[in-house]
């Protein structure tokens, strides 16, 4: 039973309480539909069908061994245009990016030396607090859930735990927890922020956030998505102002249009090309509570929040800061307590594709 009225930090821990007392099944409806793709497809296919089907990712499933095989995700895609854009000419990258199979992607990371992706699941009725844990944890961006079909012992692929639909899931089922979290996004310390010791007129201005102008290719972009491992990049003007955010699932579009060319466009030029379901940029300021950032949550489709300057600075709308899903999440689970024991129920997967 939940008292009257919560400080923040009781309402964490409401929170955490909520959260054991859940699984994984409970984030998901009765009826959902999983697109797995199979490790011999085509990229080019994939990404068909992952278009057809409006996906960012999808698990991938091995039949020869029939077994869970890994994700395929936005980063693996940002990681073979890196690839192809360096070893490549244009004409052949864009036949080699559309001939390449699936279970072909994991070598590519290697001749990139970018870390391979966790290769970790969860079974679906551990408590969804371990299973948040665990993305906090292996900073992963989506948890994929495997449990066993009883009659033939083998690995089933039940879906994806991502940050977005445990977020969304606690903010449209604890209102009456989410309301008492009073302090702000600056006191918690939520999110990466212009550091005000950085010399203003230093190449990036808005150290260690990595911005873009209109006028930055969208390469550079792309490179800045996989050497700092990050998925989103505030656009700014001369005077640091926010005009737009672009995105990993941005060049998702670009490339589904099939113009690998398009990535010497110009953001401003690319942008035009966005789909018109794109949800917007969603701003908040620092004096923000995480209660408003709920709220938010709650009514839009939000993967992270850009921090502005409020209209009381002298430069509103500045940039000062940006907060990812990720952010949010540790400062609700905390990233103290080691992982393993008997809490946690994810099973590592190391196998190649
Ligand atoms: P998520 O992990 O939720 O997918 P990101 O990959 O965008 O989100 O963010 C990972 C971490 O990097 C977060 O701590 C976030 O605050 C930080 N971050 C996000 N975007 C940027 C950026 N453009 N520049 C610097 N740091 C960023």
């Amino acid at each position: 039973m939940v008292p009257k009225i919560l400080s923040h930090d009781e309402a964490v821990e409401a929170l955490r309480s909520f959260l054991r007392e859940r699984s994984s099944y409970d984030v998901f409806p009765v009826s959902f539909r999983l697109i797995v793709l199979d490790t011999t497809l085509k990229v080019k296919k994939a990404l068909e069908v992952m278009l057809l089907y409006n996906v960012v990712s999808a698990p991938l499933w091995n039949t020869a061994e029939a077994k869970f095989a890994g994700m395929f995700t936005v980063q693996d895609v940002i990681h073979l245009i890196q690839y192809y854009y360096h070893t490549s000419s244009w004409e052949g990258a864009a036949a080699d990016v559309e001939q390449i199979r699936l279970f072909r992607i994991r070598e590519v990371e290697k001749t990139l030396s970018v870390p391979p992706p966790p290769l970790l699941s969860v079974h679906p009725l551990r408590p969804l607090y371990d299973a948040c844990r665990f993305l906090i944890r292996t900073h992963a961006r989506r948890l994929p859930l495997i449990d066993k079909d009883t009659q033939t012992n083998g690995e089933v692929v039940i879906s994806v735990l991502t940050q977005y639909r445990v977020l969304k899931f606690i903010a449209t089922n604890c209102r009456d927890i989410t309301q008492y979290l009073t302090s702000t996004l600056q006191d918690l310390g939520i999110g990466t922020y212009v550091s005000p010791e950085h010399d203003s007129n230093s190449e990036n201005q808005f150290y260690p956030i990595a911005t873009a102008t209109m006028q930055t290719a969208v390469f550079d972009v792309v490179h800045m998505f996989s050497e700092r491992g990050i998925s989103a990049v505030p656009i700014v003007d001369d005077n640091g102002k926010v005009l737009d955010l672009y995105e990993t699932v941005d060049v998702i579009t670009l490339v589904r249009n099939g113009a690998y060319q398009a990535l010497d466009l110009t953001i401003a030029q690319a942008l035009k090309q966005r789909t018109a379901d794109f949800p917007g940029v969603v701003t908040c300021s620092p004096k923000s509570s995480l209660s408003a950032v709920f709220s938010l949550i709650r009514m839009r489709r939000v993967h992270r929040l850009v921090v502005v300057a409020g209209p009381e600075d002298s430069q509103p709308g500045r940039l000062v800061g940006i907060i990812s899903l990720s952010d949010i999440m540790r400062s609700l689970m905390g990233n103290d307590v080691p992982l393993g024991g008997s809490g946690i129920g994810a099973v590592p997967i190391d196998r190649e594709l």
